[in-house]
């Protein structure tokens, strides 16, 4: 195992707040390692041997290597770059018996709500500037406890702990400072962003949670912090990514924003920011459309986003038989009404993978009694179809603002994703 790979991963989480600053991150990372960008608004001149990534709104991201052979199929790995939490409303002050200040929020997702009380938190995402006549994107992190969503007490609410229906509108709305932070909150995410407050003419902020990552357990065999859904996939897929050969196939690595809102945005998994980055590629290498879907029919993605393990107080929520459990292996996800894209075709050549590696698996299933969630790889498939496998790392408390997960399955899917770019 690699000892630093789970602190890589925590560093990552910390400085990825947002899908922005996770795309962000990732950029980086493939710059660092001879990437170069290319913009959807310029032409493109691609060679055989290349690399390169885009984005699309600055929160999704395809990364490819093209082969000094020439492209003969595609190689896809897909992951998500959002997370549920709470989006900052446009004027978002609101004054409380002339005391207080909190702020307006609403949900992003589905979010578990409970875990967001009584806890530090603050704002992150982007602001929207004009420089020099463009619109510029500039992103922003307040990066201190500058909020909090007390509860109500018990002894105001005596029926706390028997259920609670939260509603968004009155339960989530987070407490900013006294009656003298009245019109300073969008002063501080400006001054943070180091533009004037009355240069933002538009932005996107969400609340996150300020406390950080931990390695825990017995044996520190446990990993909890914000986003591992799916910000743990995202990291090991491009870990994987940037340490395969990509030699024989186009090597793509993609990371979509909007999973959490049913994907059907411009850079979600429904868009068509992967058909038109694959045939681009095709156009500027001077390819055919029909070698385009030649090429298709040849290829495998693999959509990664995190799974369900059995939990210790809820194992009756599980399948009888398909147990996945943290540290045991990257999941296989079946859904026999296709929420899930994999098959016998696809769940073969993703074993067959992994037994390469020295990987092991397991297979997740929902109860059938139990309606489970759904993902990228059906989504994408409507826009780009090929033999596609959903796979996830198993972790506990999803869309919870603190999840958890086992150290050793992040490397599983790094070694499995370096394999699968071989
Ligand atoms: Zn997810």
């Amino acid at each position: 195992m690699n000892p630093t790979l789970s602190q890589d991963l925590l560093t990552f989480l910390k400085h990825s707040p947002t899908c922005f600053h996770a795309v962000a991150e990732m950029a980086s990372a493939l710059t660092a390692h001879g990437f170069t960008e290319l913009s959807e608004t310029e032409k493109w001149n691609l060679t055989p041997g290349s690399r390169h990534f885009l984005t699309r709104n600055g929160s999704s991201l395809i990364a490819f290597a093209i082969p000094s052979s020439g492209i003969h199929s595609f190689r896809i790995l897909a992951s998500h770059s959002d997370s549920p939490t709470f989006k900052i409303k446009e004027n978002p002050e609101i004054a409380v018996e002339n005391k207080y200040v909190k702020l307006n929020v609403e949900g992003y997702g589905g979010m578990l709500c409970a875990p967001w009380f009584d806890r530090p938190l603050s704002v992150a995402g982007r602001v929207i500037v004009k420089e020099n006549g463009a619109f510029t994107a500039k992103l922003v992190n307040l990066d201190r406890d500058l909020l909090m969503i007390p509860n109500l007490a018990i002894h105001m609410n005596r029926e706390a702990n028997n259920g609670y229906q939260y509603n968004h509108q009155r339960d989530m709305l987070p407490l900013y400072g006294d009656i003298t932070a009245k019109d300073t909150f969008l002063k501080q995410v400006a001054e943070a962003a180091h533009v004037l407050p009355e240069d933002i003419l538009g932005h996107d902020l969400f609340l996150y949670n300020r406390q950080p990552g931990t390695i825990w357990g017995a044996s520190g065999e446990f990993l909890s912090s914000s986003r591992l859904d799916d910000l743990q996939c995202a990291f090991a897929s491009l870990q994987g990514f940037l340490q395969g050969e990509k030699q024989e196939s186009l090597a793509v690595h993609c990371v979509f924003d909007n999973e959490e809102v049913g994907s059907s945005t411009r850079q979600g998994a429904a868009s068509t920011f992967l058909y038109d980055t694959l045939t681009r590629i095709h156009e500027s290498l001077g390819l055919t459309p029909e070698d385009y879907r030649i090429h298709l029919a040849k290829s495998l993605m693999i959509s990664a986003d995190n799974a369900h393990a059995v939990h210790p107080n809820y194992p009756d929520k599980a399948d009888p038989v398909n147990r996945p459990v943290l540290n045991g292996g990257i999941v296989l996800k079946y859904n026999a009404n296709q929420r899930y894209c994999t098959d016998g075709i696809s769940a073969a050549m993703f074993k067959d993978l992994c037994r390469q590696a020295d990987v092991p698996v397991q297979v997740f299933t929902n109860r059938s009694d139990i309606p489970g969630g759904s993902t990228l790889g059906n989504i994408s498939n409507t826009q780009v179809a090929l033999n596609t496998i959903d796979i996830g790392l198993p972790q506990l408390a999803m869309h919870s603002p603190y999840e958890t997960a086992g150290v050793k399955d992040t490397e599983y899917l790094v070694r499995a994703a370096k394999e699968f770019f071989h």
